[in-house]
C-alpha cells in the first residue's frame, strides 16, 4: 500500500511528522471540547423529546409547527437564552445580523460597535459603503464605532467615552471572529468582560453578538453571560455542512420577538414561517455541529503548524486559545495568496477542475479570490479560503467537514506553494 503521504517530496514528509507529534496534545483538547458539547446538545434533544414527526416540517403559513418550535426551545436552552428564531427564510448570517438590528434599532437611535469596523457585508446593511436602498443610514439610524488598539484589542477607554456621552447608543455590537481582519478573534472569555464593562457603564444597552464561526468552538458562548442577542449562520459551524440554508438568532424574548416582526410580519411573527424540507437537515445539523466543529478546528490548527515550520506568518499561531475557525496565513504577496488558493479548489470535492480567479463580489469592496469546492453553496463550515487582494495579502482559511480532508488539502496546497 502506498501511503497518501509517500508523493509528496521527503522533506515535506517529515514536516508532517514533526507536526503530527507537535499538535498531538492539542487536538485530544479539542475532543475534550466536542465531548463536553455534544452531551449538552444530546441531554437536550433527549429532553425535548426529539422525534421523527418533529423532523417533517410543515408548508403553507407553517402554523403550529411543533418540530420548528421545539428546535428553537432548543437551541434557546443550548445557548442559556430565553428565546430563538432558526429558519430557513434567514438566508445567511448577513441576513440573521441585520434582522436582530432593524429589529432592535429605530430612528435616531445608534448602533455602536465596540470592536471596530463590523464585517464587510454588514458595511453595507448600515450603509457605510454603498448605497443600497433600504440601509439603517436611509432610515435614519446612526451608526458608530471605535477602532480597535495597535494590539487588536478593545480600546476601553473610548468605549467608556462613547457610551456615557452618547445616549443615543442603544445597541452596542461586538464582533467574535476576526472577518477579514488581520486581528486576534475574541474569546468568550473576552467578550463576557466587554459585556459586563457595557452593562456597568450602561444596563440599558444591548449588547449584540456577531457570533459567526463561533458556535462549539468553546464550551461556552457569549450568551452565558449576559449578551442580550446573538446571531450565527446554519451553514457555518451551527448546521454541521448539513443544513442547506438558514441562520439563528437567539437572546431576549422581546429582541427575538422584534427581529420576527422585521423578518416576517409584525403581528404574526415567529408563529408564521413554514419549514418545508428544512427540519430534518436542521435537527441533524445542530446534533453534529460538535463534532463537525471540532474537525475543522483540528484542521485550523494543522494548517497553522505546518504553514508555521515552512516560515509562514500565521495567526492565530498552531498552539493558541481557539474561538473560530478561522486561519490566518499572510503571504504579503499575490501569487502564492492565489497558488495555495487554487491549490485548496483543487483538493475540494466540487468544482475541484476550476481556477478561482479574483473578483470583484457583491458587497464587498477589494477584489476577492476564493476557493470553495463545497456541498452547500459558500458553506464555509466546510473547507474553504478567501481573502481580500490587498495589504497584508491574508488568506483565511476555514471549515473541514472532516479533519482528514483538510490535511490532505493543506499538504498538497503547502507542496503546490513552496515545493514546486
Ligand atoms: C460569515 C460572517 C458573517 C456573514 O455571514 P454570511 O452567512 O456570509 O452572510 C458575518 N460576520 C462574520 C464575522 C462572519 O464570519
Amino acid at each position: 500500500m502506498t501511503k497518501w503521504i509517500e508523493k509528496f517530496p521527503q522533506e515535506l514528509q517529515a514536516k508532517v511528522k514533526q507536526v503530527d507529534e507537535m499538535i498531538a496534545p492539542k487536538l485530544a483538547e479539542v475532543d475534550e471540547i466536542v465531548l463536553h458539547n455534544q452531551q449538552r446538545v444530546l441531554d437536550l434533544y433527549r429532553k425535548h423529546h426529539v422525534a421523527e414527526e418533529d423532523l417533517v416540517g410543515s408548508t403553507g403559513y407553517g402554523y403550529d409547527d411543533i418540530g420548528r418550535d421545539k428546535l428553537e426551545a432548543i437551541f434557546a436552552d443550548y445557548f442559556k437564552c430565553e428565546d430563538a428564531l432558526v429558519r430557513p427564510q434567514i438566508v445567511s448570517g448577513t441576513h440573521a445580523i441585520s434582522t436582530a438590528l432593524f429589529g432592535a434599532l429605530r430612528t435616531k437611535d445608534t448602533l455602536y460597535y465596540m470592536t471596530g469596523m463590523p464585517y464587510d457585508t454588514i458595511q453595507q446593511a448600515i450603509g457605510i459603503v454603498g448605497d443600497n436602498p433600504g440601509s439603517m443610514k436611509e432610515y435614519g439610524i446612526n451608526f458608530d464605532y471605535s477602532p480597535l488598539t495597535a494590539e487588536g484589542k478593545v480600546d476601553y477607554a473610548a468605549v467608556e467615552e462613547k457610551l456615557k456621552n452618547d445616549s443615543s447608543i442603544k445597541v452596542v455590537a461586538i464582533q467574535r471572529s476576526r472577518g477579514y481582519a488581520t486581528r486576534d478573534s475574541f474569546t468568550v472569555a473576552e467578550i463576557k468582560e466587554m459585556t459586563a464593562f457595557v452593562k456597568k457603564i450602561n444596563p440599558n444597552a444591548i449588547v449584540f453578538i456577531d457570533n459567526c464561526y463561533g458556535e462549539f468552538t468553546e464550551t461556552d458562548e457569549p450568551t452565558f453571560y449576559g449578551a442580550d442577542l446573538m446571531a450565527g449562520s446554519m451553514y457555518k459551524n451551527a448546521g454541521a455542512g448539513v443544513a442547506k440554508s438558514g441562520a439563528f438568532l437567539v437572546g431576549r424574548h422581546d429582541l427575538i420577538m422584534q427581529a420576527a416582526s422585521r423578518l416576517f410580519a409584525p403581528g404574526p411573527g415567529k408563529g408564521e414561517g413554514a419549514t418545508y424540507g428544512y427540519q430534518r437537515d436542521f435537527y441533524r445539523g445542530f446534533f453534529l455541529a460538535p463534532h463537525v466543529t471540532g474537525e475543522a478546528v483540528k484542521g485550523s490548527i494543522y494548517t497553522a503548524a505546518l504553514l508555521e515550520t515552512m516560515g509562514a506568518e500565521v495567526s492565530p499561531k498552531w498552539d493558541a486559545p481557539r474561538t473560530d475557525l478561522v486561519q490566518t496565513v499572510v503571504f504579503h504577496s499575490e501569487e502564492p495568496m492565489i497558488k495555495f488558493c487554487a491549490s485548496i479548489q483543487h483538493n475540494s470535492p466540487l468544482n475541484a477542475f476550476v481556477d478561482p480567479i479574483p473578483s470583484e463580489m457583491d458587497n464587498y469592496e477589494d477584489r476577492i479570490i476564493m476557493a470553495s469546492g463545497s456541498f452547500i453553496e459558500g458553506s464555509t463550515i466546510e473547507l474553504s479560503s478567501d481573502g481580500p487582494l490587498r495589504e497584508p495579502y491574508a488568506l483565511y482559511i476555514q471549515g473541514g467537514l472532516s479533519y482528514a480532508h483538510v490535511k490532505i488539502a493543506i499538504t498538497n496546497a503547502v507542496n503546490e506553494t513552496y515545493f514546486k
